[in-house]
């Protein structure tokens, strides 16, 4: 037992011994309240003797723009430790959120998410990753004392895979009777440009995440990851979570990374690798367009289907990797722009990994955003850069109306205002979701490893679930996770920037 871990023993001895003491004598309140500062007590020794733990040197955190900025540094257990602990309370607050979630929508307990970890994910995972996992499962119980283990914390990383990709495939393939309805999910408008379509002629790209704003209003993590192996990684993400997820990234290599889902996407294989290793590998590993498209088709599983958007300001190289299971297919330019609102346009892949999808129903958030990007994209075709990339992600033009109208159908998105729900999706009337956050880079400021995200809707608007909930008892369920979703400024991150001195 080390000297830190003996000192924290004895200090929790002393605290129960209080609990007790104080218990005899005093009123329930009072031991009510003493038990409290015991707890106290007990908690300030645990993170007290985990500071002292070899496995955080180099790592620390700091907020800005209402933003928690991580630096994690080493080996991957240490990258996960340091993880786990920095993020402890976000990692106890996001954990039951999202659960919740998972379990509302596919009907399946918890010990079934967990199953699936043990059993389908893990053997699968490489062994740095696993390490990794391990590591933020210790640095969370080291600063919170949680009860989770790796499982939990596997489980938790494939809350974009599970529960919509393999679950109906699961409920399909054993004839689950009266299965909910579930459906790959509609996450995110983006882009990327190049050539004569910036006003620099390098690269542009630019995300907003759409997901529910239980999930959104906690996606607030910007991870400045700086392996022993592999490339240095700045990218935003969510707690516990290894790879971004929403996802937007770029690497020292200077590959420019983020995507849009598949809208009505189908199929599972199970043999495959979980999509939350294989996107967190290929931002660490790849250093061409080549390489990220090679580790994303390797043991591709089908979760999370997404078309990929890519830069390498190496080059000033753009792509679209629209990532299928029974069929992909890669575009490349060095003068072009590829746009992203969650529908496919390789015929192969339409036909055979979303065969409902329908490209031709203008009327649908996907396809009704993809008319608004090419009109957006052309009018400032030469002029795209950073400032007017954060102005496209807070758009609120409605195509199908042709006016202003913050909706489901607009790129910044507000499917709470909107009536019509989004089927295709999923999503009844009023859902509480859309777009959530944002974030944008270019190839000069990739060099430097730099990158400015918003909070909340990119538009600047605020979501207050009081009222929502009150209008909308439909998703009273929600009411002990959903909280308001405020809007920051732009706010610019750095990599290995320090935390800003205090005090
Ligand atoms: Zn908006």
């Amino acid at each position: 037992m080390s000297l830190a871990m003996r000192r924290t023993l004895s200090v929790v001895i002393l605290a129960l011994g209080m609990v007790g003491l104080w218990g005899w004598w005093r009123s329930p309140q009072g031991a009510r309240a003493a038990k409290a500062e015991a707890e106290e007590a007990v908690q300030r020794a645990r993170e007290q003797a985990a500071e002292s733990d070899p496995r955080l040197k180099g790592a620390y955190r700091f907020e800005r723009g209402g933003w928690i900025y991580v630096h994690l540094t080493g080996s991957p257990a240490a990258l996960g430790f340091q993880h786990g602990f920095l993020l402890g309370p976000e990692i106890e607050d996001a954990f039951p959120a999202v659960a919740a979630d998972m379990m509302h929508s596919t009907e399946r307990d918890w010990p079934f998410f967990r199953q699936v970890a043990r059993e389908m994910l893990w053997p699968k995972l490489d062994p740095e990753y696993q390490e990794e996992l391990a590591g933020i499962a210790e640095g969370l119980h080291a600063r919170t004392g949680s009860s989770l283990d790796v499982y939990d914390v596997v489980a938790l990383n494939s809350f974009e895979e599970v529960p919509d990709y393999y679950v109906p495939w699961l409920n399909s393939r054993e004839k689950t009777p009266h299965p909910p309805n579930l459906k790959s999910p509609g996450n995110c408008s983006a882009f990327v440009a190049t050539g004569s379509w910036t006003k620099d002629g390098q690269i542009v790209i630019a995300h907003n995440n759409w997901t529910n704003y239980v999930n959104g209003e906690r996606w607030r993590i910007i991870f400045d990851l700086q392996p022993t192996q592999g490339y240095h990684i700045l990218m935003d993400g969510f707690p516990g979570v290894i790879a971004s997820d929403d996802d937007f990234g770029i690497n020292s290599a200077g590959l420019m990374v983020t995507e849009t889902t598949i809208s009505q996407f189908e199929g599972w294989n199970p043999d495959g690798k979980p999509e939350f290793m294989r996107a967190r590998k290929a931002l660490q590993y790849a250093g061409s367009i080549d390489d990220y498209t090679r580790i994303m088709l390797d043991g591709n599983n089908g979760g999370y289907a997404n078309d990929w958007l890519l830069g390498d300001r190496k080059t000033g190289e753009i792509a679209q990797l629209e990532l299928g299971l029974k069929a992909y297919r890669l575009w490349r330019t060095k003068d072009g722009v590829f746009a992203g609102s969650n529908w496919a346009r390789d015929p192969k892949v339409l036909k055979l990994d979303t065969p409902d999808f329908d490209p031709n129903n203008l009327e649908t958030s996907p396809n009704a955003r993809r008319v608004r990007w090419e009109e957006l994209l052309n009018q400032n075709k030469g002029q795209i850069d950073v400032a007017l990339a954060e102005l496209m992600l807070a758009d609120h033009v409605d195509s199908v109306e042709k006016k202003s109208d913050p909706n489901e159908r607009a790129l910044c998105g507000h499917a709470d205002t909107s009536a019509r729900g989004v089927s295709i999706w999923a999503w009844a009337p009023y859902y509480p979701g859309g777009a959530v956050q944002a974030k944008a880079t270019d190839s000069a400021m990739t060099k430097d490893m730099r990158l400015v995200a918003r909070l909340g809707h990119p538009c600047g608007e605020d979501f207050h679930a009081r009222p929502f909930l009150a209008a909308h008892p439909e998703y009273a369920w929600q009411e002990p996770y959903l909280r308001d979703m405020i809007a920051g400024p732009w706010t610019m991150f750095n990599a290995s920037e320090h935390p800003p001195l205090t005090k």
